[in-house]
């Protein structure tokens, strides 16, 4: 960590400074320039509180040096972190797109959904059982029951399940019914107890980004997680809120790069819940492609115009099949394959 002090500082204050340092175990480097002095703290910054030493007199500016998150830190980890789901490897050179409705309703509706996400060529299958709606008013998921159905439908095709985990409560079920990858939705990015809880087992886990969340904020959810011994995490960008009301969210390209940068982990994307509308999701998904996204969660129904949730984004059966012709294109552009 460095620091820099006022311009008018006094021995005093950079005293103060370097007491306080050392009562934290921290060494101190003073280095007076003829403008200013700078101190530089050396030890385990993580352990130091910017804020004590902003408080301090004679402080104008603390800056950390080091990142934050420990765990999915490129810093820490080089290699790409490739995640095994039964099989299915996320993260690697194959992209992945995760197929399947907003919602479980019905078994029926659920066994179509099946068939038709094999039949368009995707390895992994989405539905939410537990929703989280805006209105109390609104079909909250068949929970329980829903995962049951989920996964009667999906075992026939041999496709892993993603789904929605709102609470801890409802963890037990998940791992009685299987759930192969447990989704934290954007409303509890920072929901810290519940990605301790995720962070106790090894199920791998997507956690998408908080509505209003910074790369960061978003980082350091997924260290949460990682931080109880769970590595197994997959980052999804699924659209930011803005001043912009011609679409649902504004999705976040530039987060694919930046976030490859920072972390080792895999990046997927959501053009569905970005766009709001079916029409959007091609060239949404085909933008997050060429971007360097590892995956894409994409919502599909049987007959989206009866869909219980999110019906105007949902893509119809050919929809999707038609999408995964031409990302394997854009696949191929960019050195990977679908
Ligand atoms: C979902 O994927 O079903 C969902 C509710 O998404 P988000 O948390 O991104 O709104
Ligand atoms: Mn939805």
């Amino acid at each position: 960590m460095i620091i820099i002090m006022h311009s008018h500082v006094t021995d005093e204050e950079i005293h103060g400074v370097e007491t306080k340092l050392k009562s934290q175990g921290f060494e101190a480097n003073v280095s007076r320039g003829i403008e200013r002095t700078i101190i530089g703290a050396i030890g385990d910054e993580r352990k130091l509180h910017k804020e004590t030493l902003q408080a301090l007199p004679g402080v104008e500016q603390v800056i950390r040096v080091v990142k934050p998150y420990k765990i999915v830190g490129r810093e820490s980890h080089e290699a790409d972190t490739v995640i095994d789901i039964k099989g299915t490897k996320l993260g690697g050179k194959t992209i992945q797109v995760i197929g399947g409705p907003c919602s479980v309703e019905t078994q029926e509706q659920m066994d179509l959904a099946a068939q038709h996400v094999a039949n368009a060529g995707c390895r992994l299958m989405r539905g939410g059982a537990f929703k989280p709606r805006t209105s109390p008013y609104a079909f909250q998921g068949k929970g329980v029951e829903g995962l049951k159905m989920f996964r009667q439908a999906a075992d026939k095709y041999n496709l892993p399940i993603v789904t929605e985990l709102m609470d801890v409560r409802q963890l037990e079920a998940f791992l009685e019914y299987g759930v192969e990858v447990i989704q934290i939705g954007a409303r509890n990015m920072q929901n810290f107890d519940l990605l301790k809880e995720v962070g106790k087992i090894h199920t791998p886990v997507i956690l998408k980004r908080g509505l209003c969340a910074t790369l960061s904020e978003w980082l350091m959810s997924a260290e949460y997680i990682a931080a109880g011994g769970n590595h197994n995490i997959i980052l999804c960008e699924r659209g930011v809120r803005s001043f912009e009301n011609a679409y649902r969210n504004m999705l976040d390209i530039t987060a694919i790069p930046v976030l490859k940068k920072e972390t080792h982990l895999p990046v997927i994307v959501d053009p569905s819940h970005a766009g709001g509308k079916a029409w959007l999701v091609p060239a949404l998904s085909k933008a997050a492609i060429a971007a360097g996204a590892d995956g894409l969660l994409v919502e599909m129904h049987p007959v989206p115009c009866e869909a219980w949730c999110d019906a105007d984004q949902a893509l119809a059966p050919d929809e999707l099949k038609d999408l995964m012709g031409e990302l394997r294109g854009i696949a191929q552009a960019v050195g990977r394959d679908l």
